[in-house]
C-alpha cells in the first residue's frame, strides 16, 4: 500500500489562517456552526421532499406533470446532500453531536450511508485531495480519466462528451454498489475503514432496507412498475449529474493540481493547508443564489480549509482566505461562475481525455 505525507512540521500558513478566521468568530462573538438560514433551508427542503413525495406517489399526476416533479425531488434531494448532510457529517452543522448525527442520516434517508461518506469524503477526500490512488473522487472508472496520472483509453478522447451521461448515474452507482463495496471491503480505495460497531451494520442494512420499501416499493404499490420505473430513473439522474458535476467543478477543472500516489509513497513538499488551495477551485463567489443552493460548495477552498465551520459562514470568512492567501504568495483558483466552472471542467475532461500527463497538474500540458 502506498502512502502520502505532508510536510507540515512548519505549517505557518495554515496557522496563520487559522488565527485570523477565530479571530472573525470571536470579534462577531458567533459560532461557527450553523444558524437560522441553515435550519430555514432544512426546514424547507425537507418540507420540499416530503411534499413531492406524497403528491408523486398518492396524488399522482399525469405523466407530463409527475416527470418534472420527479426531476425536482430529484433536485431537492440534492440541496439536502449539499446542504443539511455536508454540514452534519462534517459536524458543522450544530454544536451538538447529536444534531450533527442526526442532520448526517438525511443521507441514510436516501439511500446511502452517513458513515461510509464519513470515511471516503471526511478522512480520505479532504486529506489526500486530487492524489491518484487515494482520493476515492477521481477514482478512475474504465471509461472515465480523471487525473493526468490514470491509464489513457482510445475512447477517453470522447469522455467530455459521454461523462455528463455517466454522471446521471453516479447515484445508482452509489447507493446499489459503492456502499456496499466499502461494507465488505471496509476499506475506500488503500485506506481501510476504522470503527464499524454492531450498531452501524444495523443502522446500514435498516438505512437500506427502509428506503427500498419507501423509494421502490411504496411507489410501485401505488403507481404500478411502469411509472415507477420512469419515475425513479428520472429523479435518480438528476441527483446523480447534480451531485457528480457539483463536486467536480471544485477539483477536475483546469486550474487544479493533481498528485499520483499509485506508484510509490509520496511526500508532498508543502503543508496540507497549501495542498488543499492548490487541489481546489472556487466557484461563482459572488452569487448567493448559488450559495444558497449549493450549500456553500461554490467557497471549495474555504471548505477545505475549514470543513468544521458551517458553510454559511463562507461568504464572510472568503475575503479573510483571499486575504492570508496573498501574504503567502498562495494563488486561490477561482472562476467568477459556475457556468464557466462547468465549461472549465468540460475542457478538463477534454485534456485529460487527448493524454495529459505532464508533471502534476495538467493544466502545464
Ligand atoms: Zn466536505
Amino acid at each position: 500500500m502506498v502512502r502520502a505525507s505532508f510536510n507540515n512540521r512548519q505549517a505557518h500558513f495554515y496557522s496563520a489562517l487559522k488565527e485570523e478566521v477565530d479571530g472573525y468568530f470571536k470579534s462577531k462573538n458567533i459560532k461557527p456552526t450553523g444558524n437560522w438560514l441553515l435550519y430555514l433551508k432544512t426546514a424547507l427542503f425537507l418540507l420540499a421532499t416530503l411534499s413531492l413525495y406524497v403528491v408523486l406517489v398518492f396524488y399522482t399526476p399525469v405523466w407530463y406533470v409527475a416527470l418534472p416533479l420527479c426531476g425536482l425531488l430529484g433536485a431537492v434531494s440534492a440541496f439536502i446532500g449539499f446542504n443539511v448532510m455536508h454540514d452534519g457529517c462534517h459536524g458543522a452543522y450544530s454544536t451538538k453531536k447529536w444534531v450533527n448525527e442526526t442532520m448526517g442520516y438525511s443521507l441514510n434517508l436516501l439511500g446511502s450511508s452517513s458513515f461510509f461518506w464519513k470515511a471516503k469524503h471526511n478522512l480520505v477526500h479532504h486529506t489526500f485531495t486530487n492524489i491518484d490512488g487515494m482520493d476515492e473522487d477521481i477514482e478512475p472508472i474504465p471509461l472515465l480519466r480523471f487525473a493526468p496520472s490514470q491509464p489513457l483509453n482510445f475512447f477517453h478522447k470522447y469522455q467530455h462528451l459521454y461523462g455528463v451521461f455517466l454522471y446521471g448515474f453516479v447515484y445508482l452507482f452509489w447507493v446499489f454498489f459503492a456502499d456496499f463495496k466499502k461494507y465488505f471491503s471496509r476499506k475506500v480505495m488503500e485506506t481501510p475503514i476504522n470503527g464499524f460497531s454492531t450498531r452501524e451494520h444495523i443502522v446500514f442494512w435498516l438505512s437500506k432496507l427502509i428506503y427500498v420499501f419507501l423509494f421502490m416499493v411504496v411507489p410501485i404499490y401505488n403507481v404500478g412498475f411502469v411509472l415507477f420505473l420512469v419515475g425513479f430513473i428520472t429523479m435518480q439522474l438528476v441527483i446523480g449529474m447534480m451531485l457528480a458535476v457539483v463536486f467536480q467543478l471544485a477539483h477536475v477543472v483546469e486550474k487544479t493540481e493533481f498528485e499520483d500516489a499509485t506508484k510509490a509513497d509520496l511526500k508532498i513538499e508543502h503543508e496540507w493547508a497549501i495542498h488543499q488551495v492548490r487541489t481546489t477551485a472556487d466557484f461563482a463567489t459572488g452569487s448567493p443564489v448559488v450559495s444558497f443552493f449549493l450549500g456553500g460548495l461554490n467557497y471549495q477552498v474555504e471548505h477545505h480549509l475549514f470543513p468544521k465551520i458551517s458553510h454559511v459562514h463562507y461568504p464572510h470568512i472568503h475575503p479573510i482566505v483571499v486575504k492570508v492567501c496573498e501574504r503567502f504568495d498562495v494563488e486561490i483558483n477561482k472562476y467568477p461562475t459556475m457556468v464557466g466552472a462547468v465549461l472549465s471542467h468540460f475542457r478538463m475532461l477534454k485534456l485529460l481525455g487527448n493524454g495529459a500527463t505532464a508533471g502534476n497538474s495538467a493544466k502545464q500540458s
